[in-house]
């Protein structure tokens, strides 16, 4: 969140916003169907917490009826854009995606922190690069340092913000997925098609045995799966941080990147991801030269339930996993992409397993990019509220399908002493796969 912002400026860059494009600002009749959707208006119970209350605040900007103050600019950055709001809005407001509007507008006329411009503009270009800056991470934990400073509880001497990042921490892989397959990993049995596969940086770098759980699903499913070399960061934290001429780079590349690939599909397994992905036609749909291969490219991408959700045949045996279990929507998924119905569907079709709904109606976990970071001690209100509503489920695993969905649940357990397992849905799919082809090749 920038400091120092120069409201004039940020006031007149409101000014010109196309409001057309996010549902109309001035569609909000006030209904308030949105107020007990939204994390922050259900912990804060205050106006310009909610939805209704962000794009009141937005247009008395616009109408010159606030200052673009930094109490204005500080609201925008509140908002986590999970987007729960737009799936029930009557008028159609997409509220998520004008406040991250009105933050692009902000960043531009702001001063950038080096580290931010950094990470956004340079870091996030490169997979490679990425993994090399996890380098010292790596040898801290396999050196045993993160054991010991976890054990003397030093950090929370130093700031409580590092001992809380520490903490997010999971065990990462001594290598990225990337060094460890080849770019084509071919189908087992009959071929039945080619896919793509969107290898996302998280999972790339901190969650590598889960993606390889993924494409063995795909391979044993009947795909051949392509992984071009030279992937970078979706852009979702460049659209998130309100940068948008990196992010355009970035999506370009990919719609090149995976052009005459001949592929049916582009799976990934990170929601954030796929959303992002699905997104490039819109972002890149007004620049004429690319607007068909992105239109084309985004039309291609699947999230992993929703492909194997009718990839996977009758001729695939799952086997039985006799255990209560629940599904964390990831933000990204049930709102960002309204998929809801395949990943339960997956999950239903597994023997013996017992699902519940978590009853919160798919409430974000408060991770959201790095806002658990950023705005922590609110994050952890919305975490505790998720945690409270997963115990009533008497769940053994949690389920979800994205990164820091993942990171944030695990940190959740073990902060409020859970005894639950976390758990990608690929995993769970992969071991039922295991478990039912015991004694066969597939
Ligand atoms: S549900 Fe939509 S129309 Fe109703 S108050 Fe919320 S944003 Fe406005
Ligand atoms: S996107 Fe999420 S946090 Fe933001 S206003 Fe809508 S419901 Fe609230």
């Amino acid at each position: 969140m920038p400091h120092h912002a120069d409201s004039e400026k940020i006031a007149k860059a409101l000014a010109t916003l196309d409001i057309h494009n996010y549902g109309d600002v001035l569609q909000c009749m006030r209904c308030g169907t949105c107020l007990p959707t939204c994390p922050t208006y259900r912990t804060d119970g205050i106006e310009t917490q909610s939805p209704r209350g962000r794009v009141a605040m937005i247009k008395a900007v616009i109408d010159g009826r606030l200052p673009a103050s930094e109490e204005f600019v500080e609201h925008m950055y509140h908002c986590l854009d999970c987007r729960n709001c737009q799936t029930v809005c009557p008028a159609g407001v997409k509220v998520g995606e004008l406040v991250v509007e009105a933050r692009h507008r902000i960043e531009e006329n702001s001063p950038q922190a080096l580290l931010k411009r950094f990470m956004l503009q340079y870091a996030v270009r490169s997979q490679k690069r990425l993994s090399h800056y996890l380098v010292p991470v790596r040898l801290y934990q396999y050196l045993g340092l993160q054991w010991l400073v976890r054990k003397s509880q030093i950090l929370q001497l130093i700031s409580s913000d590092l001992d809380f990042m520490e903490a997010l921490l999971q065990p990462l892989p001594l290598r990225p997925l990337t060094s460890m397959i080849p770019e084509e990993i071919p189908a087992v049995g009959k071929e039945k098609g080619r896919v793509g596969f969107f290898l996302g940086c998280a999972m790339n770098l901190m969650f590598a045995d889960v993606s390889r759980d993924t494409i063995t699903l795909l391979t044993r499913a009947g795909y051949t799966v392509v992984v071009p070399r030279g992937q970078q960061c979706c852009g979702a934290p460049n659209i998130a941080e309100g940068e948008r001429a990196v992010y355009r780079e970035m999506a370009e590349h990919h719609v090149n990147l995976f052009e005459g690939k001949e592929v049916e599909a582009i799976v990934t397994d990170c929601a954030a991801c796929g959303a992002e992905l699905k997104a490039y036609r819109e972002t890149l749909g007004k620049q004429g030269r690319v607007a068909e291969k992105a239109s084309a490219f985004s039309a291609k991408v699947r999230d992993i339930s929703e492909f194997l959700a009718i990839a996977l045949g009758d001729d695939i045996k799952l086997g039985a996993i006799p255990e209560v279990v629940c599904f964390h929507d990831p933000c990204h998924l049930r709102h960002g992409q309204k998929l809801i119905f395949p990943q339960r569907d997956l999950l239903h079709r597994i023997p013996g397993l017992t699902y519940r709904e978590i009853p919160d109606d798919g409430q974000c976990c408060g991770s959201a990019g790095i806002y658990n970071v950023t705005h922590r001690e609110r994050s952890m209100k919305i975490l505790e509220a998720k945690i409270t509503a997963i115990g009533k489920t008497g769940a053994r695993t949690v389920i979800t399908s994205n990164p820091g969905c993942l990171l944030q649940l695990y940190y959740g357990k073990k902060r409020w002493n859970q005894t639950w397992n976390v758990s990608h849905i690929s995993q769970v799919l992969r071991l039922s796969l295991d478990l039912g082809n015991q004694g066969t090749n597939r």
